[in-house]
């Protein structure tokens, strides 16, 4: 099944995921995002990951 992860070497840390939804994401102490629960299915994976304006969200399988 696909999921979301988070490209740590990627994520600049601006937060920004984890404010649009924080049922998903949040910050870690590091400052970097984590993904804290995997949306369910009614959500469109890929929208998620373009969210991320650094492209450090990334649709895995
Ligand atoms: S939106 Fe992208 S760069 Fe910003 S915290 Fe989330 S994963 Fe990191």
């Amino acid at each position: 099944m696909s999921k979301i992860e988070i490209k740590e070497d990627v994520c600049a840390g601006c937060g920004f995921c984890a404010s649009s939804k924080p049922e998903i994401f949040c910050m870690s102490d590091s400052g970097i995002a984590q993904v804290t629960k995997q949306p369910d299915n009614t959500q469109n994976l890929q929208e998620l990951a373009d969210m991320c304006p650094f492209g450090a969200i990334e649709v895995v399988d």
